[in-house]
């Protein structure tokens, strides 16, 4: 035991005690790994920890000398391909997968000197809301063990909360990044899409996704930002971010005005959560924003639009797990019926679900009524954002509808599941960023507010998010967690 305190340590103040020589940075990944060793048994966040090369890494960094974020440690998504380390996406057909390359993300937090403690739980490729959906189990909220973290991003999320890593990196192609942060009670980034590479992450909607922080304060959010979002030659959809990303310190709202969409908040909405966002709004007012109404019509075709264009995308992205190129191969009597058995054992019930829906989506005959006809929904949900935005600096909605939902409470009813991300999609069908919150507590558990922009206003989000996190004062560390479990 090192006697380092990990428990709540952002990794700002992780690089603090690096830079100050307080610890090595093998220490600091020594007093992770003993923190994992005990809590995540019971938490089960994390899919792949290898102590060895943890340490290696850490003490590469501390022989180096390095400055800045040099040592500090992370967690990543297991949908980000890693070189050497498998990398499952929470899925069968991936069991024992070995990338021969690192996805940019994760090349740039190399880059960094950040030191990997694990590839992170979620649901199998990403489709889901609570990792109750990844073969290898689900992970338990360090909130109440008996609930759900959120998901997809469900792994990334746990590990922070319960002090298994002081920040890790998730993908939100409808919510992942940021429902897990809201269940969990942490800070979740959606960066605009285009400003962070996507190149090696296991693609599930590529139109939708971006990669982005999980972390416990809004300024930990914005260094990691600063240290992936970059344009990238590798991805033809990444630009970059448009302008530098700032390192925000809480201020005024004065001359600001925010829009909320109450249309959107009438049905569905846990009491515990529309109280906690309401007292956001007097926060808001009393730091001189101006509130009005704004309506925002089809973005309650969302869900809809969205469950048909990620699974057509997802159907053809998932076509390249066929038994040869990668993972799992299960033989047969011919290469057809090899096919078939392969992606019938390896892959989950949600992905077949996804990967019929999305067939039928595509299918010559119904293209122009399901496929086309989401992608002009889609459209129209961008129309509402950009006629919102010229008259409002953000958009304020909660994250989740609800608090974190008991394991099992809706797995048997994927619309209920997919509901959970009402609040969410629009933004990825807009391409727009948006910023997670923790907003209070409701009957003990996380409640979230969402911070939404036009599209490259992640400096203005992040500025926004850290005085509402300066007015909240959160515990950002479950009870539960404390006393070490
Ligand atoms: N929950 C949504 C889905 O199941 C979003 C997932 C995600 O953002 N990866 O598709």
């Amino acid at each position: 035991m090192t006697g380092i305190d990990v428990i709540g340590l952002t990794a700002e103040r992780a690089m603090g005690l690096l830079r100050a020589g307080e610890c090595t940075a093998e220490e600091l990944a020594q007093a992770y790994l003993d923190r994992i060793a005990v809590v995540d048994p019971e938490v089960h966040a994390y899919l792949h920890v290898d102590p060895e090369r943890t340490l290696a890494a850490a003490r590469a960094q501390d022989a180096a000398g390095g400055d800045a974020l040099s040592g500090v440690p992370i967690a990543y998504k297991d949908l980000l391909s890693t070189k050497d380390v498998p990398t499952t996406a929470g899925s069968r057909i991936l069991e024992g997968f070995i990338p021969i390359q690192d996805a940019d993300v994760v090349a740039r937090g190399n880059e960094a000197g950040l030191v990997s403690l694990g590839k992170t739980n979620l649901d199998e490729f990403a489709m889901g809301s609570s990792t109750e959906h990844s073969a290898y189990g689900p992970t338990h909220n360090p909130w109440d063990l008996t609930r759900v973290p959120g998901g997809s991003s469900g792994g990334s999320a746990a590990v922070v909360a319960a002090g298994c890593a002081p920040w890790s990196l998730g993908t939100d192609t409808g919510g992942s990044i940021r429902q897990p942060a809201a269940f969990c009670g942490l800070v979740g980034l959606m960066p605009t899409y285009g400003t962070v590479s996507r190149f090696g992450v296991i693609a599930f909607a590529c139109s939708l996704e971006q990669v982005g922080p999980m972390t416990l304060t809004v300024r930990d959010a914005a260094l990691l930002h600063q240290v992936i979002a970059a344009d990238s030659p590798n991805d033809a959809t990444c630009t970059g971010p448009r302008d530098a990303i700032e390192l925000p310190s809480a201020g005024r709202f004065d001359g600001l005005r925010f829009g909320v969409p109450w249309a959107e908040l009438e049905e569905g909405v846990e009491p515990g959560i529309r109280a906690r966002f309401d007292e956001s709004l007097a926060i808001a007012k009393n730091l001189g924003a101006e509130i009005v109404d704004v309506e925002l019509p089809y973005s309650r075709h969302g869900l809809a639009a969205y469950y048909v264009i990620a699974p057509a995308e997802a159907s053809a992205n998932l076509s390249r797990f066929d038994g040869v190129r990668y993972g799992l191969r299960v033989d047969g009597p011919d290469i057809r019926s090899m096919y078939e058995a392969t992606r019938d054992a390896g892959f989950g019930p949600e992905v077949k679900r996804r990967i019929m829906i999305g067939t039928y989506a595509l299918s010559a005959g119904y293209h122009d009524a399901y496929y086309v006809q989401a992608q002009r929904v889609r459209t129209l949900i961008r129309q509402d954002f950009d006629n919102a935005f010229a008259g409002v600096d953000a958009i304020l909605l909660p994250t989740a509808p609800t608090t974190a939902f008991p394991i099992g409470a809706r797995l048997d009813d994927p619309l209920a599941m997919y509901a959970n991300d009402i609040f969410t999609l629009p933004v990825n069908l807009a391409g727009i960023p948006a910023l997670s919150l923790p907003n209070g507590l409701s009957d003990g558990l996380p409640s979230s507010l969402q911070i939404i922009g036009p599209a490259y206003s992640e400096n203005l989000l992040l500025r926004l998010g850290a005085a509402f996190e300066a007015e909240h004062q959160f515990d950002f560390v479950p009870a539960a967690m404390r006393g070490g479990l």
